[in-house]
């Protein structure tokens, strides 16, 4: 029963991240999720149901506009089968329990940053409030142990964001601060410190590789948010795991 369930998460996951998409795209311009419906961005020609059915259609449009043959970018497919296979993950891992609907949540909030941060270096705080009592509800009916771990946790995560903002005058970004918050929430205290580091660490290697590959001198600004998300969700269902491992070091 559970593989049946793991594909059925896979699927819906796959719908979900065709929907990021469309929010972490447009909710930053201020735009309408549902209006306009989607459209190919280069001939406006409204999508129908065969272009909008995630990764298929992306395979057999070969990746272009069926109109205007505009080239679509792969970035979108990269978001549905992560979210695909996030969702999956989940549920392979928790089974269906309240605590699924959390990870689902956070998941979510997860990938449409990534989007918006890739897209415009912005993490949207309406995507951040929106998510904010559903997390906090979440950690209600499925709290960490101590429960009040969240609330530190919470507090702890944008304190030192904030701090480490003032200190580099700026080179922490306003979103990456209130993200933290969310972040406390639902991992507590210890597991959000370990994101902080893992973060830093991702982001450290990302900055190299970026570095390379453009073959720039001038520093390129890029965004934290995809290592802070690809950082939580490993310490959300690795954490312990690495604390343990690390604790057997000594
Ligand atoms: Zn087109």
């Amino acid at each position: 029963m559970e593989i049946v369930y793991t594909v059925f998460a896979f699927i819906f996951g796959l719908v979900f991240g065709s929907f990021f998409n469309v929010v972490g795209l447009r909710v930053p311009k201020k735009e309408s999720i549902s209006t306009p419906p989607s459209h190919c961005t280069n001939c406006q020609r409204r999508l129908t149901l065969l272009d909008l059915i995630p990764v298929f259609s992306y395979i057999f449009l070969r990746g272009k506009c069926r109109t205007c043959h505009a080239k679509i970018s792969p970035i979108y497919l990269l978001t549905e089968i992560i979210t695909g296979l996030l969702f999956a993950l989940t549920v392979w891992k928790l089974g269906l329990t309240i605590e699924t609907v959390v990870a689902l949540l956070f998941i979510s909030l997860l990938m449409i940053i990534v989007v918006s941060d890739f897209a415009y270096m912005l993490i949207p705080d309406k995507v951040l409030l929106f998510f904010l009592p559903l997390l906090a509800l979440g950690r209600i009916f499925s709290p960490i142990d101590p429960w009040w771990d969240s609330i530190l946790g919470a507090v702890v995560g944008f304190g030192i964001l904030y701090l480490i903002a003032v200190i580099s005058n700026g080179g922490m970004g306003g979103g990456d601060i209130k993200l933290f918050f969310l972040i406390g929430l639902v991992l507590g205290t210890l597991n959000t410190l370990l994101t902080l580091f893992l973060a830093a660490f991702i982001g450290m290697i990302v900055g190299i590789i970026v570095l390379k590959v453009r073959n720039q001198g001038r520093k390129t600004p890029v965004p934290f948010g995809p290592s802070i998300a690809l950082a939580a969700i490993i310490v959300y269902f690795y954490g312990e795991a690495i604390l343990d491992w690390y604790a057997n070091l000594f």
